[in-house]
């Protein structure tokens, strides 16, 4: 089926923005049938950024002044907005990213239900305490930072977007939001649904260019950041911000080891949750398990095992057809760099075993696929170990030892996400608090791991700074701590002693 490409525009101070002679357009092809556009979004220039940045100032009072219960209608009326667009834009977004159209969908489902845990952890990590006793009045009061950006990559563009956006509108800052040039789409309808319902300046989406991304992170309004992406592009944002001491979270990639210990189920079931582990959406999402790590005594059942699974679910083809569970990837760039590990894993020694099947009709010349393969016979120093691959293709490897492989499991510089599996839990979390990883999931790998009350984040080089659970939330919120000592008190309170002004605190 054919479909007439769509245009949309960057979205700043409550009207579009950028596009001819002031930023021009970002044009998306379809990874499937990479012939087929499937529309534009107009991108802004330094101007348009300035003037998005200015929106948000603007806006930031009035927003964060708001009573408590007005904004938190105001975004649960926006939550339901945004799921009621699942319809229409999972099947844009499976069209732009590559991605199979039901997991589309639930980004607009899960956008949805993450906006109502935002609204409902502010009661809890926003709330103002209050202590009076003989050390002195202290008050705790949480507030906004301000203007916040944004900048996201292009796997779950609307997730990634809104773990940002909720929890920094919820707590009363205004936010701009730059989208990445490779899902622009979907992510600019779902986010202007939400923003046409809410006083304008208070949540831009613009689109552009590195340059793009330099002037927000730069600008002289910014109070926070939020990045989610790559290491090489996070040292860029991390060093603008600190410019101006901006404060930054940085989510960024992972090399998750699994770690299959020796009494590991290895059911049909259980083999089916290690292929998710690590194949959903092809691979491309931070938190998938990239590298095996199976006992020796388990490691020939666990190939037959997987392969075996493998064959069962992996189905190659278009997006948007609901029998395909495996689209392409998402740029010619990602293609060949995971081919490149492939082919230098095997020049190595190792072996190459190709997974699942493809759809009946499909031609996979026609998009930027990649066959799925379980890599054998590698060692701990080859590329497609040491590299996250982000893509359809993982190594097995085996030991023979917990603190062996806990040493080799923590010798990697990244630290995003991990899992150890076990039919015995307290073991399984015995292993699981000795890696280095910002989170360990338990007889699951993935998103089937998350939980929205879980903090998720790395340790080492996969970033610092928190999303889901509170610890999300109250990264948008910085503390005033107001205090009247009982060695300094007046009037009623003063003590019956006096004490030297500049005594240690206690
Ligand atoms: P990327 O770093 O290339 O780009 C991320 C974003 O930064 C894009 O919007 C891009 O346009 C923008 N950008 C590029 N140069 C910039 C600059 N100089 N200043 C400001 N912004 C700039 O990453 P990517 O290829 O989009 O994403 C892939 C990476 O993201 C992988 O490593 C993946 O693991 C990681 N990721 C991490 C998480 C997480 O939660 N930890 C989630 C998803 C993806």
């Amino acid at each position: 089926m054919t479909h007439e490409p769509i245009e949309l525009h960057s979205w700043a101070g409550g009207g579009p923005v950028g596009g001819d002679g002031a930023g021009g357009w970002i044009e998306r092809v379809n990874p499937a049938w990479t012939a087929e556009v499937v529309g534009r979004v107009s991108a802004v220039d330094a101007a348009g950024a300035d003037a998005a940045m200015r929106a948000a100032h603007g806006a930031f009072g009035p927003w964060a002044a708001m009573a408590a219960d007005e904004r938190r209608e105001l975004l649960l009326a926006a939550a339901d907005a945004v799921a009621a667009t699942a319809g229409e834009l999972g099947p844009l977004l499976a069209r732009e990213l590559g991605k199979v159209v039901a997991d589309c969908k639930g980004e607009m489902g899960f956008a949805a239900a993450y906006m109502r845990h935002a609204v409902g952890a502010v009661g809890r990590v926003g709330a103002t305490t209050d202590i009076d006793d003989a050390q002195g009045r202290l008050r705790v009061i949480r507030r906004p930072f301000g203007v916040c950006v944004a900048i996201v990559a292009w796997n779950a563009p609307l997730i990634l977007a809104i773990l940002k956006v909720a929890p920094a509108l919820a707590t009363g800052n205004t936010i701009v939001v730059k989208p990445s040039p490779l899902a622009p789409l979907a992510a600019t309808r779902a986010l202007t649904t939400i923003a046409g319902l809410l006083p304008p300046g208070v949540l831009s989406v613009v689109h552009g260019d590195a340059e793009v991304g330099e002037t927000l992170v730069g600008h002289g309004l910014v109070r926070k950041v939020a990045f989610t992406g790559g290491g090489t592009v996070a040292k860029l944002v991390a060093a603008t911000a600190a410019r101006q001491v901006t404060p930054v979270v940085l989510e960024l990639g992972g090399n998750d080891a699994a770690i299959v210990l020796d009494d590991t189920p290895l059911t049909d079931e259980m083999m089916e949750r290690f292929v998710w582990g690590t194949f959903l959406t092809s691979g491309q999402v931070c938190m998938a398990a990239k590298r095996l790590f199976v006992h020796t005594s388990r490691a020939a059942e666990f190939l037959d095992g997987y392969l075996a699974a493998a064959q069962r679910v992996l189905v190659v083809g278009d997006p948007l057809d609901p029998a395909v569970t495996m689209g392409p990837m998402a740029s010619a760039q990602q293609k060949g760099f995971v081919e490149s590990l492939v082919a230098d894993a095997v020049a190595g020694g190792a072996t190459a075993h190709t997974l699942g099947t493809v759809a009946d009709g499909i031609d996979l010349g026609t998009g930027w696929y990649v066959r799925p393969t379980f890599v054998t016979g590698t060692a701990d120093d080859a590329a497609i170990v040491v590299e996250e691959q982000f893509g359809p293709t993982v190594p097995l490897l085996t030991f023979d030892d917990v603190d062996d492989v806990v040493a080799r499991v923590n010798a990697d510089e990244l630290g995003l996400a991990s899992s150890v599996w076990s039919a015995d839990e307290d073991r399984a979390f015995a292993v699981a608090e000795r890696i280095e990883a910002g989170f360990t999931f338990v007889n699951c790998h993935n998103r089937a791991g998350m939980s929205l009350r879980a903090p998720f984040g790395g340790w080492k080089r996969s970033g610092y700074g928190r999303e889901f659970g509170d610890a999300g939330v109250a990264e948008y919120l910085q503390s005033h701590a107001i205090h009247a000592p009982a060695a300094m008190r007046l009037g009623e309170h003063a003590p019956a002693e006096q004490v030297g002004a500049n005594d240690y605190p206690t």
